[in-house]
């Protein structure tokens, strides 16, 4: 195995922001991917996040929500920390799992929570050991006794509110109160054993209520679940938790409603077992990217692009960027996952005029737009563009289309969480790999990685 130690930058991110590592990397960069689009992530944010989890839902065993995984953040070195840090996994197809279980993840830390899974996807969760799922209609009852007759089924009910959520999930998952008992008697003439509720508030809620009310409804299911001879003892209160540091509503307001709900309605005394699918909230604030001014194109102000009125001296100028990312790239976050993003400069531009500016992507497509209106200092070819919050929703769902690379992804960790993560330790993986190279903090920079794991820096307190 080749160590080239060569692009050595060591970033004390104690003191430094976002945009600072960014501004590292860029400069460490070889000529040839001078001025590639990038991502840097920061593995000691992940950690934060599991220790703030830790400390505000001590009773909630959180079960990485990436259902589905190609869906929030598949990143391997993310997949690895989280596996490492000891959270479970909820995983929404045959390939999820798999991908799970290479990490040497035990089976019972898996749910399969995907409502309507597929029949040979059911029988393989059942041959690796897979026990417990979603279900949320009797179709998939019959399904599930036919190819996984011993599986633990937990019951998906829809929120009664998801309307205050960045992406709904209730009109495609999750049955209503007035099903529960009809699938509740289907499922015991099937003889099928079914253990909980588990419910979604809608990914990227913005009201803690949504919670308190799904938590309240899941009771009534509980107590449902009685009256038809079953002992419930799992609530899984799914996903929704912010994870941007922009957020509308923070993780502990959440919590401060969240907690007493739960002790209301599942006092400890019921010995319920709590878990959560927390997806967005581990990984959306860990990621920077940075994209780089492909083109420029300066236009009359209110024109845009199909004012056929050519800029005038006596024209107050706007100008379109065009960067190397885009909405069919990371930047489908703004379609798929209903985001905001924010442009963020990497230079102090604070003593120069800005002018109404849009952002576009690479592609040759119109859609392709990234800010429609916004106000910036006069940018050229060459500057980067920063944004900051891009962890959840976004490289997943990246296209090649029109032949656009995706970013590649820098990893930074500080030497505290990272011995936290107790790495040398693990099992399997990256993060073992780099551990074994890690003398000296050199940054990983083999090529043999550089397909999930281009580099890797250590960084001392
Ligand atoms: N669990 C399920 C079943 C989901 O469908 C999703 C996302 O759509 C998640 C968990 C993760 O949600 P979030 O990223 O909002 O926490």
């Amino acid at each position: 195995m080749k160590h080239v130690p060569m692009n050595t930058v060591f970033v004390d991110i104690t003191k430094d922001t976002p945009i600072n590592i960014v501004k590292q990397r860029i400069s460490s960069r070889g000529r040839e991917d001078k001025d590639d689009a990038l991502f840097v992530a920061d593995l000691g944010d992940i950690v934060h996040k599991y220790k703030t989890w830790k400390a505000q839902l001590p009773h909630v065993a959180p079960f990485y929500g990436k259902s589905s995984l190609f869906k929030c953040n598949d990143d391997p070195v993310v997949l690895e920390v989280l596996a490492q840090l000891g959270t479970g996994f909820d995983c929404a197809s045959k390939v999820e799992i798999q991908k799970i279980l290479e990490l040497k993840v035990k089976p019972e830390r898996i749910v399969y929570a995907n409502p309507c899974k597929q029949n040979s996807h059911i029988r393989y969760a059942a041959k690796k050991g897979i026990t417990k799922m979603t279900f949320d209609n009797e179709i998939e009852l019959h399904k599930i006794k036919l190819n996984h007759p011993k599986a633990e089924l937990i019951l998906r009910i829809a929120p009664p509110d998801d309307s205050k959520s960045q992406c709904q999930l209730g009109m495609k998952y999750g049955c209503n109160l007035k099903a529960v008992s009809r699938l509740l008697k289907v499922a015991k003439q099937l003889d099928l054993c079914v253990i909980g509720v588990s419910f979604h508030v809608g990914s990227g809620c913005f009201d803690r209520m949504a919670y308190v009310t799904a938590v309240a409804l899941s009771r009534t299911v509980f107590d449902i679940g009685e009256s038809h001879g079953y002992h419930f003892d799992l609530l899984d209160i799914g996903g929704g938790f912010p994870g941007q540091k922009s957020s509308k509503i923070s993780f502990e307001e959440i919590c401060d409603a969240l907690c007493p709900a739960l002790d209301e309605y599942f006092p400890k005394s019921m010995g319920v077992h709590m878990i959560a699918e927390p997806g967005r909230f581990f990984v959306a604030s860990a990621f920077t990217l940075a994209v780089n001014i492909i083109a420029k194109r300066a236009v009359p102000r209110g024109e845009g692009y199909l004012g056929d009125k050519e800029l005038t001296a006596n024209d107050e100028p706007s100008f379109m960027y065009y960067v190397n990312d885009g909405v069919y790239g990371s930047f489908n976050c703004l379609l798929y996952d209903h985001a905001e993003v924010k442009p963020t400069l990497i230079d102090d531009y604070s003593s120069e005029p800005n002018f109404t500016s849009s952002i576009w992507g690479p592609t040759c497509d119109g859609l392709d737009c990234i800010v429609e209106k916004c106000f910036l200092p006069e940018l050229v070819d060459g500057d980067w563009i920063v944004f900051r919050d891009m962890g959840a929703y976004t490289m997943c769902a990246a296209s090649n289309f029109n032949g656009m690379p995706k970013p590649r992804c820098h990893y930074v960790i500080q030497d505290l969480p990272w011995h936290q993560l107790n790495a040398k330790k693990c099992g399997s993986g990256l993060l073992r790999v780099v551990s074994e190279m890690k003398s000296g903090h050199e940054i990983l920079d083999d090529p043999e990685y550089h397909d999930v794991c281009p580099a890797i820096a250590v960084i001392d307190n």
